[in-house]
């Protein structure tokens, strides 16, 4: 279908960022001896090769290391064990034969267009970055105008300054630690803006980032216009009501020449819809079984493709996963479907994975949509658990013994984050 095959596999990874790594790890330990990664950058380690501050890894190594330090050990263990990794390779293509067999259709910067087959694959391709164009932002279009992410590709490997006098409009992780970044090369932050009413990013990064640089971080406000001809000049500031419209009766202006834009991300799964595979609108990402299998027989997917995670080890913890059940699935062994349809009920944005099954553990990914504190989660009438908060920002993980769902008889599970009660709190 996609061509004459070269070379044949039992595991094709798309992706070699910490989720593509682990998968090839877990794939690997589980005995499938034949696996592959590919990643359309020229070397292994996905975004982690542009993130030089330190914070990773401090769950599974119990250390803190830096992005390309944690990689770095990744690259490595995938080397020892002999697994295929063919970077400057962007997949265009997949595509799956009648009996299950994936064809994974690759254009690579020497060897042109080829093709390999597979008997599972495991998405990892991770996400981009929101763009102006997302918010629409009113204004003029002058150069000094780009995304968080971008930017730190410029003065962490490249070497360039994007400018001098800063502005950053979203406080989510990668425009935070890129105010403390561009601070220390000596540019002026002059604030952050942020459309809600709270932070977007990890609190530890609010503090370390901002605080300790007296950064002011403008919450509940938004950059209405964006003026300059050639170069940023200034934007307009508005505050923004509940309906989260901009007041521009009390607009004023910041003079600045670059506006960095850090207003989320996006899993980027232009692949996974080719397949067919059905999304999640909540996580932009497939949705998934217990076994993070979509619903594409045979194809897997991990990491910030599957659902955007703030800590690079739980990519780690779920990709490993997510290889293991690849190389089952290519060694021929096949579990049974899950029976239990997880639901996200009240103050749940969304709960990754999106199916269960009794007598296993699992580890469940949710995130609220609004910030409370005190409160607990419930699952069903199974579990309560209290927590003294949950913000957006800070992904909650869930883990569910293997005997808890042998006692639920329903096909389908809510889970909720509640407000505690007043006679809760103190116990
Ligand atoms: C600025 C920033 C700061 C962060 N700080 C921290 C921190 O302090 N601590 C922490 O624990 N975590 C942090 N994180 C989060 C962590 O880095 C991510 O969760 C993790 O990198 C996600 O891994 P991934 O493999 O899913 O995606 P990525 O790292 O994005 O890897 C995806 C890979 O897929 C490749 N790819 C995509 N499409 C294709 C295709 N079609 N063909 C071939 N290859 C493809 C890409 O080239 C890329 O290499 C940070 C993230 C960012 C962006």
């Amino acid at each position: 279908m996609l061509g004459r095959v070269e070379k044949k596999y039992g595991v094709v990874v798309v992706g070699g960022g910490p989720a593509g790594l682990g998968a090839a790890l877990g794939a690997r330990d589980y005995g499938e001896d034949k696996v592959l990664i590919l990643d359309r950058e020229p070397e292994a380690g996905g975004i982690l090769l542009q993130c030089i501050h330190s914070g990773f890894g401090l769950h599974y190594f119990k250390e803190e290391l830096t992005g390309p330090e944690y990689a770095q050990r990744f690259i490595e263990k995938v080397i020892d064990h002999d697994v295929d990794i063919l970077p400057a390779s962007y997949v265009s293509r997949i595509a799956a034969d009648s009996d299950g067999i994936k064809k994974v259709r690759i254009i690579n910067e020497k060897r042109g267009i080829l093709t390999v087959e597979a008997q599972a694959v495991v998405l990892a391709m991770g996400c981009r970055e929101r763009t102006r164009g997302a918010v629409r932002i009113p204004g003029t279009r002058p150069s000094g105008i780009l995304t968080a992410g971008l930017a730190q590709k410029f003065v962490n490997l490249m070497g360039y300054l994007p400018g001098k006098k800063i502005a950053i409009l979203g406080s989510g992780d990668i425009g935070l630690i890129m105010a403390r970044r561009l601070s220390l090369e000596g540019c002026e932050v002059v604030g952050v803006f942020e459309l809600m009413p709270y932070s977007n990013g990890l609190s530890r990064n609010v503090v370390q980032c901002l605080n300790d640089f007296n950064i002011p971080l403008h919450l509940s406000n938004t950059v209405a216009a964006i003026h300059g001809r050639d170069r940023v000049e200034k934007i307009t500031v508005a505050p923004v009501g509940k309906d989260l419209k901009p007041d521009l009766a009390r607009a004023w202006d910041v003079p600045c020449d670059t506006l960095l834009i850090s207003i989320g991300l996006i899993p980027e799964n232009e692949l996974t819809q080719n397949l067919g595979i059905s999304l999640d609108v909540a996580t932009g990402g497939p949705r998934v079984s217990s076994t993070l299998e979509t619903s594409m027989p045979g194809v897997f997917a991990c990491g910030n493709v599957l659902h955007v995670h703030d800590l690079v080890d739980f990519v780690t913890n779920e990709s490993l996963l997510a290889g293991r059940f690849a190389a089952e699935l290519s060694r021929g062994v096949r579990r049974p479907g899950d029976n239990i349809q997880l639901l996200p009920g009240e103050n749940v944005r969304y709960c990754v994975p999106h199916t269960l099954n009794p007598g296993h553990k699992h580890t469940v990914y949710l995130r609220c949509k609004a910030p409370m504190k005190p409160c607990k989660i419930r699952v069903g009438n199974l579990i309560e658990k209290k927590l003294r908060f949950v913000f957006p920002a800070e992904m909650i993980m869930l883990k569910l013994k293997p005997d808890l769902l042998d006692k639920f008889h329903g096909d389908s599970l809510r889970i909720d984050i509640l407000p505690l009660a007043k006679e809760e709190r103190n116990d």
